[in-house]
């Protein structure tokens, strides 16, 4: 069960049992990152809560918070149906690196096939923010490149507590 809410003439807010919730800090891990999550395929409600229980049944993080959940049009390649973005923050104890590693193997398990940019996708888990830090390699990038020009991050960000 969602409670829907239209912003506009293109987006949509959605709040529910498991998205737009602060859980009990249990403070076992080390940084605070957050985490945009996204997906345009099948049943992504569905599957964004599959990810919230897996995620915290997963002792490897520790789930904080999760943001509301925003339908939005697609960028880029237009011809592909809506995106339902939401903002998760976590708690973890890895390195920047072995976080997006993992994040990667989460996309796999929830069978994200990479084909060509800003393609229709099944689960994108991309790193936002990690503590305060600033990271620029080629393999990533924090702050996320254009987390700040979104409306996809910046209006799920905006629910997120502190
Ligand atoms: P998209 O840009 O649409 O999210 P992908 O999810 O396929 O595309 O990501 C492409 C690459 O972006 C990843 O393989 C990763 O190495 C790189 N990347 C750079 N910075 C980040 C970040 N902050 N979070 C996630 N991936 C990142
Ligand atoms: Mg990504």
């Amino acid at each position: 069960m969602y409670i829907k809410r239209k912003l506009n003439e293109s987006l949509i807010t959605f709040k529910g049992l498991r998205f737009g919730v602060k859980l009990r800090e249990k403070s076992s891990h080390r940084y605070r990152v957050t985490v945009g999550i996204g997906g345009n395929v099948g049943d992504v409600k569905r599957r964004f809560e599959h990810l919230y229980m897996f995620l915290k049944r997963d002792k490897r993080v520790e789930l904080l918070e999760t943001s509301l959940i925003l339908k939005n049009p697609p960028f880029g390649f237009v011809a592909q149906d809506d995106f339902l973005n939401s903002i998760i923050v976590l708690k973890v104890s890895m390195q920047p690196l072995a976080f997006l590693e993992y994040l990667h193997r989460v996309e796999k398990k929830f069978a994200r096939k990479r084909s060509f940019a800003n393609a229709p996708r099944t689960l994108d888990l991309d790193i936002i923010f990690f503590e305060n830090r600033v990271i620029k390699t080629p393999r990533l990038t924090i702050p996320h490149e254009s987390w700040s020009k979104r409306e996809s991050v910046t209006i799920p960000l905006m629910d997120i507590k502190r």
